[in-house]
């Protein structure tokens, strides 16, 4: 009988990892790194229930690191498998997993400098030798092309619409049962990135439920971006921008764009300090036809993702003088909920002053440095100092990329029969709780919270 256990995004919305268990075969659906609570983080430090040389093939939903970024550990450790994925995916992952190592020898180096680390000698989790050997074992397959990934089984990829290549994948067994991993979830009538594809039928869906619990405000035109940039003008401050390098960088530009054609913002300079979403937004730029219809054949081209007065910063020497400026400006730095890279040394220079502004636009998972601010912390630790906090923190909540409640039930409603079961992933305890109560009240669906670890029959 297969199985499948859940090995991450169980009870939480990072380090997703599902094990299907065929006896025969094993595959691992997504690959992500826990991110957040040190409790969580230490997980990715902690032995996996398999050895990794016993996994024989691994399917990527998409390239965000908490679906991702534990692929190079996963080969460190011995997996020898390929890897599917969407061809938008595997071009992120070549920006996304080598930043990742850079960022866990960054980090232990700096750990070891400065003695903050409890570890003696700090290491990283991984190194950019075992990302770039990851890399190598992707293998890239186009939407709707039913592959097969070990004798028997096959997988096929569904658009999402929540990030460049992003998917479903749809793993079909050699018994005809299907197992719809749902992935990340995007969202309907937004711009830049796809409606999420329907689904007539599954077997057994795994959904995610990171907003199960929540409805996202009604789309208001960029309103409280243009008031956010307007009011952070007129105290003559900065305005910093946290984003993940890939996936929220080309909304915010979009916005900020149409603002400034509209004159509803002045056309300020836009700092994108991270030569990794500079990467990402050719690779967006690339790959128009699969994103959203609105941006029109005439708009095509580069020209889609860039604000009249938009800079690239590619040296560590630019990025150092953008922070020491204080000059208005609009600062757009990975990572996107504070746990790393540029955006901490803007940070730790605009957050004691109360002319500037952090703006927040994605999810901020419990226990990071984005979660502590946006829960309006009034002291912040960065690289070993309490950086006080008196910049505006905002968040725009309408620039997520994950469904809402609403959004996941209309979703489901496209199913013309319901799975035998559907689990409940990637989530915090109260998303997954209100969306479990959702689904089994509006569609009467049999449901099931996955717990970290949990094994279940299929
Ligand atoms: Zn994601």
């Amino acid at each position: 009988m297969p199985s499948l256990t859940f090995l991450g995004a169980a009870g939480t919305v990072t380090g997703s990892k599902h094990l299907l268990d065929l006896g025969t075969h094993r595959i691992l659906i997504d690959c992500g790194l826990f991110q957040g609570l040190k409790e969580l983080r230490d997980r990715n430090w902690h032995p996996l229930p398999i050895a990794p040389a016993a996994i024989d093939a691994l399917i990527l939903t998409h390239a965000h690191l908490d679906h991702c970024g534990y692929l190079p550990r996963l080969v460190a450790g011995g997996f020898r498998g390929r890897v599917f994925c969407t061809p938008g995916t595997k071009d992120l992952c070549s920006l996304v997993l080598p930043d990742s190592a850079k960022i866990q020898e960054e980090d232990a180096r700096e750990a070891n400098q400065q003695g903050f680390s409890r570890h003696q000698p700090a290491l990283p989790l991984y190194t950019a030798v075992d990302a770039a050997r990851a890399l190598t074992m992707l293998q890239p397959v186009g939407y709707d092309r039913p592959v097969p990934v070990v004798p028997g089984v096959e997988v096929a990829f569904l658009s999402a619409g929540h990030l460049l290549g992003s998917a479903y994948a749809r793993v079909r067994l050699a018994d005809g049962k299907t197992v719809l991993f749902g992935g990340d979830l995007g969202r309907y009538s937004r711009p830049v990135l796809p409606d999420p594809s329907a689904v007539e039928s599954a077997d057994v869906l795994l959904v995610e439920a990171t907003y199960g619990d929540r409805l996202h405000p009604e789309d208001d035109d960029g309103a409280q971006l243009a008031a956010i940039v307007n009011d952070t003008v007129s105290r003559g401050g900065k305005l910093i921008v946290p984003a993940f390098a890939i996936g929220r960088v080309e909304e915010v530009i979009y916005w900020l764009k149409r603002l400034e054609e509209a004159n509803r913002v002045p056309a300020l300079p836009v700092y994108v300090d991270s030569p990794m979403a500079a990467r990402a937004l050719r690779f967006y730029s690339e790959r128009l036809d699969e994103l959203d219809t609105d941006l029109k054949p005439a708009a095509r081209g580069l020209s889609v993702f860039a604000t009249q007065r938009m800079t690239t910063v590619a040296s560590v020497q630019q990025s150092i003088e953008l922070v020491q400026s204080h000059r208005p400006a609009i600062v757009i730095a990975s990572s996107g909920m504070a746990t790393g890279g540029r955006v901490l040394h803007h940070l730790a220079a605009t957050l004691p002053s109360p002319k500037n502004t952090v703006l927040f636009v994605g999810f901020q998972a419990e226990g990071t440095r984005g979660r502590q601010l946006v829960d309006g912390a009034k002291l912040i630790r960065i690289k070993g100092r309490d950086i006080p906090v008196a910049a505006k923190i905002a968040k725009i909540d309408s620039m997520s990329a994950h469904a809402d409640a609403g959004e996941i039930l209309r979703w489901l409603s496209g199913f013309s029969r319901p799975p035998s079961m559907t689990y409940l992933v990637h989530g915090e305890k109260g998303a997954l709780d209100a969306l479990s109560v959702r689904i089994q009240q509006e569609r009467q669906w049999p449901t099931h919270v996955a717990a970290y670890l949990e094994q279940v029959e299929l």
